[in-house]
Order: structure tokens, then sequence, then C-alpha cells
């Protein structure tokens, strides 16, 4: 195949410009999302960079031509340094400098000391693999959809620019050094430029990707989760609760709610201040998390009032459960500013075997038995079945 490669790289080039011109806008309007900016940056130093490559004389000074490659490697590193950003850990910008640096030296030492671009070329593209190839594996999270097709797609963009890279410098090595120069370099090569350029948008699209995943689970996550405990809010512990439920009349399976109520809470807030009663129900959701199966449907339901609906659980089972975490949280001690904050929390408890599998009827049977588990003195719980 008859490839120019200067063409291909201007195309490379013109890529990475637009992509810049892309995240630098994402990074303005979405600035509460990490890693836009260096991506940007790194897609700007890139352009520039691959831009000037093609532009290259030897007349130059030599402090524009060492600073060619330095420029590029950075956009590289940049790259990395942004993933690490968009998955909330501390940037190593030493990096971004180490791999610029490394380029630079590698290229003046090869280029103009040993005037060996076949050398050049092939060290070049074998350490853009070895970024690509660790930007992949740093891709490699854990994620739930939709966030974890984009970084799949992202990873694997990465991984195919950084095998092309390899066999680019491979291609490059077993040909024979008079037949290569910089922008000739048979037919083989271009293929690879071409192929790694392809995946290079691929790559900036799966990025703009990662950040809109990232923007829509955060929207749902606040349109879903109290912001202070992290459980689900009323309304959709309300939709959740309802699919529970509907699937538990078709099967007849018992369903069981407890409706938890921190005692004194209001004493926690005037006595140590409004955050320290933050802090102390922030412990206690976090507790109620720890007991709870990944199938039960925990929610603040209130102010100081969290709700759990348990699956496949009668009001017996519940109970146990209740009085379980009744034990714990009475035993909790919530360091707060050089004092230890103790509470106690009440429950009633319902089920669907003896109310039905209405969603209010339930709630407001627990509602009815917590209210007496208030009336008996509190840290107690107290069962619908007693009451009737
Ligand atoms: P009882 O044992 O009868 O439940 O008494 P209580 O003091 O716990 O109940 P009460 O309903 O009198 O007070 C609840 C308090 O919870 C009043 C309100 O200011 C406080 N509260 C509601 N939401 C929050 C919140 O998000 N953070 C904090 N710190 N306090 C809250
Ligand atoms: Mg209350
Ligand atoms: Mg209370």
């Amino acid at each position: 195949m008859n490839l120019d490669v200067r063409t291909i790289m201007l195309m490379w080039s013109g890529i990475n410009l637009l992509g810049a011109g892309m995240m630098a806008l994402i990074s303005f309007h979405a600035d509460n999302i990490k890693g836009a900016r260096q991506w940007a940056l790194g897609h700007c130093c890139m352009g520039i960079g691959i831009f000037t490559s093609t532009q290259m004389s030897p007349e130059w000074p030599v402090w524009i031509i060492a600073s060619v490659p330095f420029i590029t490697g950075c956009g590289f590193g940049l790259l990395f340094n942004g993933i690490e950003a968009f998955k909330g850990k501390t940037c190593h910008y030493w990096i971004t400098v180490w791999i610029g640096g490394q380029m630079m030296l590698q290229s003046l030492w090869l280029g103009m000391v040993h005037d060996n671009i076949r050398m050049v070329v092939a060290s070049n593209s074998l350490l853009v693999c070895v970024i690509f190839a660790a930007c992949a594996v740093s891709l490699r999270v854990k994620a739930t959809q939709p966030l974890k097709t984009a970084y799949r797609l992202a990873a694997a963009s990465f991984s195919f620019v950084a095998l092309m890279s390899l066999l680019r410098a491979i291609n490059i090595l077993l040909k024979p050094a008079e037949d290569i120069t910089l922008f000739a370099q048979g037919n083989v090569n271009p293929v690879f430029l071409v192929l790694g350029g392809l995946s290079q948008l691929c790559i900036s699209l799966s990025l703009v990707l990662l950040i809109t995943f990232r923007l829509v689970s955060d929207l749902r996550e606040q349109a879903t989760h109290d912001s202070l405990t992290g459980t689900l809010n009323r309304r959709s512990f309300e939709d959740e609760s309802r699919r529970l439920l509907a699937r538990a009349t078709r099967t007849g399976d018992a369903m069981s709610i407890i409706m938890i109520d921190v005692d004194f809470f209001k004493h926690v807030n005037d006595k140590h201040g409004h955050q320290a009663g933050d802090e102390v129900l922030r412990r206690l959701a976090a507790l109620l998390q720890t007991v709870i199966r990944s199938e039960d449907c925990l929610a603040r339901y209130g102010g100081e009032e969290f709700c759990i609906l348990l699956a496949g659980t009668n009001e017996q089972g519940a109970a146990l459960l209740a009085e379980r975490v009744r034990l714990l949280y009475a035993d909790l001690r919530v360091a707060w500013k050089g004092e230890s904050l103790q509470c106690t929390l009440s429950a009633g408890v319902a089920d669907s075997l003896l109310v039905g599998t209405d969603l209010a009827t339930l709630v407001d049977a627990a509602d009815q038995a917590l209210y007496r588990a208030k009336n008996a003195g509190r840290n107690c719980i107290a069962l619908h079945s007693d009451s009737v």
C-alpha cells in the first residue's frame, strides 16, 4: 500500500488538536470532572509535537529540534496523568516530564549524534508502546455500567495503539537501515501509522465517553441517593420497594420492613451541634450497610429515620436483625472533637404475610410498631404482630 507517512502524521496531529479543543471545552464546562484538563493539554502537546515533526528541517536550531520530542512525550504522559486524575488519584507529573525527557534524549542521541533514523523511530515507537500499554492497564477499573463500557473501550483503544507501535518498531528494526528515512519507511509501516491514528481517534472519543458517563452516573447517584449517608433516598426506596413487593406478590415470598429511629437525637444536635448529629447518622448508615444483604433495600426515610426492606424475610427474621442492629448501635462510640458520643435506637418491624404487600400499609404498620417501641421507653424493638 503506497501511503505517505507525512500526510498520515498530519492527520494524526489534526485528530489530536481537535481532541484538545473538545477536551478543553469539556473541562471548561464540566470542571467537577477531574482529568479533562490533563487530557486537553496532552492532546494539544501531541498535536503540536506531531505536526512540528512533519515540518522539521536540519537547519532549525537544536533547541527547537530537541523540544519537539519533549513536547510530544509530555503529551503522552499527560494522557496517563489524566487517567490518574479521572480515577481520583494523585497525578505524578514527574512521569510526564520523564517521558518527555526520555523521548528528547533518545531522539537527540540516536538522531543527531549517531545519525541513526531507524533507531530514533524504533525507540520512540517502543516508548509509545510502553506508555499506551500503561494507560490501558491503568484503565482496568471495576465500575458499574455505563462507565464500565467506556473504561473497556478506552483500554482497548490504548492497547491497540500500543500494539501498532510495537509492530511498527519491530517492522523498522527488521528493515535494512539504508531503506529508512524519517518519512519513507516502506509499505507496511504506514499501515501501522494509519491504524494507530484511527485508534487515537477512538481514544479521544472514549475519553469523552468516560467523562459523559461519569456525569450520567453522578447525576443518577444524586437523584437516587441521600447525600449525607449514601443510602437510597425516600423516592428511590419507594420505587425499588414497589418493584420488590410486586415480585413478592407473584412468588408469595415474605417481605418485611424495619423502621429505625435514633433516640433523643435532638439532644445530640442541641448539645454537640448539627455536624456531630450528621456524623452520628453517617455512622448508623454505615453500620446498617454492613448488616443487610445485597438484595435488601436501605434508605434514609426522614431526618433520623431509616427504613430497611428485607427480601424473603418474615417478621421474626427481621426482628432478629433489628435486635442485632440495636445492640451494635448501643455499643458504638462515635468520636467527635475529643468526645465520645453514644446513642441508641428504637425500631418497629412488620411483614407482608400479616399486612399484605402494599408498601404504604407496610410502612404504616412498621411505623406504628416503632411508635410503641418509643412509648415503651426507647432502645428497644416492637413487632406489628404484637399489636394484633
Ligand atoms: P425521639 O427519641 O422521640 O425520636 O426523639 P428525637 O429527638 O430523636 O426526635 P425529634 O423528632 O424530636 O428530633 C429529630 C431531630 O433530627 C430534629 C432535627 O433537627 C434533626 N435532624 C433531621 N435531619 C437532620 C440532619 O440531616 N442532620 C442533623 N444533624 N439533624 C437532623
Ligand atoms: Mg424521628
Ligand atoms: Mg428520633
